[in-house]
């Protein structure tokens, strides 16, 4: 038997980060992955979906050069070159981090790992000790259990296509639902979402999810909302249909995507046997140190049911090895105020409470700023795409709890107003900042 100082399952954001850390303190460490090292993240999560997403851009860009003076036409755009273009730099990542775990001392084990005891990891029939283990197994797309749902594929299918479908349905309102909804409108697809509600990104403050809604539907997307799904059938050609309850049916489909949420992957590492606690869900819940109820044990990640973003997992791991190899006792990630971008079209950036959970909390201490406008690079474009913000501030001080962006640009802009909202500045500070001419961000220090 192996014995390590520190072992993590799962070589995705939060595994390999821990691992990471744990070593540059010389503690002896290493991975247990069952798949591709990098994880979601890398293999079928932000880093593809964001290749995909730059390919869309560009198809938009394209539709406006005739405006900008630029006679292109264009032949046609061949999927599988995107696809393969993207695969072989996923690849580069995976072989750049087997080098990297080899360089750091950082032993990478092959397999499914499933508990022995608290200490003890099995992968085949190979036993591995560990003073402390790390649960990051990240999570799996869910697939509802409803008559056809195995003709309709996930997040996972979408990135494994390699030809492109013609005409899709999406069922989910989430984040995968939306980003993936925007990037086959702007390839060219014919794309239907499906919603359980008259909405998509419930969570969302409503002017970001409405003022999203707007600019998908008119640049094609088609809205089927407040259905339930009931059954998919496949024809001979090969051809989707999906049954709603209310009635409706949509036909001729060549793609069904299930973006329905993610579910964790704890159900076959034997958890039991350690006596660790798990939600109904199957989520590991944590202290605010990510421990487990179990002493030795930690969960980070998506495992654990919080801010699923890879950052976070990141974020959170490395401070758990800083605690436990670099004598920082009190070290912990504070998950509040944590910036995130949907990466629709145009783009969504949002930290902070939304203008209804500040005003369920701080009631008419709240005051909200609030913009919308047609950026200038859309002023001579046919095509429109709006910009809208939203600063929500709280009491005398006005500082400000909440900045909400859509808009071109809103995934680069929000990291810096991040940092000023996560010091805890006010109004008043972004107000003092002068402007960056001529630009959309200037709104949010011009804003009255
Ligand atoms: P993962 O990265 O999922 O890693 C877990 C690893 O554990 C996997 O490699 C798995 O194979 C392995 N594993 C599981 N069980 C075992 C076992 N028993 N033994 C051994 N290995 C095991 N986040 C962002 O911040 N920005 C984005 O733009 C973004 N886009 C996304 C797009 C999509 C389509 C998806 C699905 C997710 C996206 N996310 C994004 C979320 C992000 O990918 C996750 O939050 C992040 O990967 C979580 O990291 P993790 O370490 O918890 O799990
Ligand atoms: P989400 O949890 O974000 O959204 C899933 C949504 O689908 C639910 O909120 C629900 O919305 C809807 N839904 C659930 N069941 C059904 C059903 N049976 N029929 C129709 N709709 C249903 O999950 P995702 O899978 O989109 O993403 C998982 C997580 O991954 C995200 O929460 C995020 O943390 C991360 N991620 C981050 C990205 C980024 O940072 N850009 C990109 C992609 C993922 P409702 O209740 O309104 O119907």
């Amino acid at each position: 038997m192996q014995d390590y100082d520190l072992i993590a399952i799962g070589a995705g954001s939060g595994g390999l980060s821990a691992a990471e850390r744990a070593a540059e303190y010389g503690a002896r460490t290493a991975v247990i992955e069952v798949g591709r090292l990098g994880g979601t993240c890398v293999n079928v999560g932000c880093v593809p979906k964001k290749v995909m997403w730059f390919g869309a851009q560009l198809a938009d860009h394209l539709r406006d050069m005739p405006s900008y003076g630029f006679d292109v036409s264009l032949k046609r755009f061949d999927w599988a070159t995107l696809v393969k273009a993207r695969e072989q730099y996923i690849k580069g990542i995976n072989d750049w981090y087997g080098q990297y775990l080899r360089d750091s001392k950082i032993d990478h084990i092959v397999g499914q790992a499933r508990f022995v005891d608290a200490h003890t990891l099995a992968v085949g029939d190979q036993h591995y000790r560990a003073e402390h283990i790390v649960i990051a197994p990240g999570a799996y797309p869910v697939v509802p259990s409803i008559p056809g749902a195995e003709h309709g594929i996930t997040s996972d299918g979408f990135f494994a296509l390699t030809e492109q479908p013609r005409r899709v349905a999406i069922v989910g309102a989430g984040y995968i639902a939306v980003e993936l909804a925007g990037v086959l409108n702007s390839l060219g697809c014919e794309v239907s979402m499906l919603l359980r509600r008259d909405h998509f990104l419930a969570s969302f403050d409503p002017m970001l999810r409405e003022t999203l809604m707007e600019e998908m539907n008119n640049a094609g997307v088609h809205f089927i909302t407040q259905v339930n799904v009931e059954r998919v059938e496949k024809n001979a050609q090969g051809k989707l249909s999906v049954y709603c309850q209310s009635g409706i049916t949509l036909g001729d489909l060549d793609c069904l995507i299930w973006a329905v949420g993610r579910a964790p992957n704890t159900q076959d590492l034997n958890l039991a046997v350690t006596g660790i606690d798990v939600t109904e869900g199957g989520y590991v819940p944590t202290d605010e140190y990510q421990n487990t109820n179990v002493p030795g044990i930690y969960a980070v990640g998506d495992v654990t049911g919080r801010a699923q973003l890879t950052p976070v997992a990141i974020a959170a791991a490395r401070r758990l090895s800083d605690r436990l190899f670099n004598n920082m006792p009190e070290r912990k990630l504070d998950y509040s105020n944590i910036p995130t971008v949907v990466f629709s079209h145009p783009p969504i950036g949002t930290v902070g409470l939304t203008e209804d959970e500040a005003r369920a909390i701080h009631g008419e201490a709240v005051k909200v700023y609030q913009t919308g406008f047609t950026p200038m690079y859309h002023a001579i474009s046919a095509h429109k795409q709006r910009t809208a913000m939203k600063l929500v501030c709280v009491g005398a001080e006005e500082t400000v709890v909440g900045c909400h962006i859509i808009g071109t640009g809103a995934d680069e802009m929000l990291q810096g107003f991040a940092v000023a909202i996560k010091m805890g500045a006010r109004k008043r500070d972004f107000d003092n900042t002068v402007a960056i001419h001529p630009t959309s961000s200037e709104e949010l220090v011009t804003m009255r």
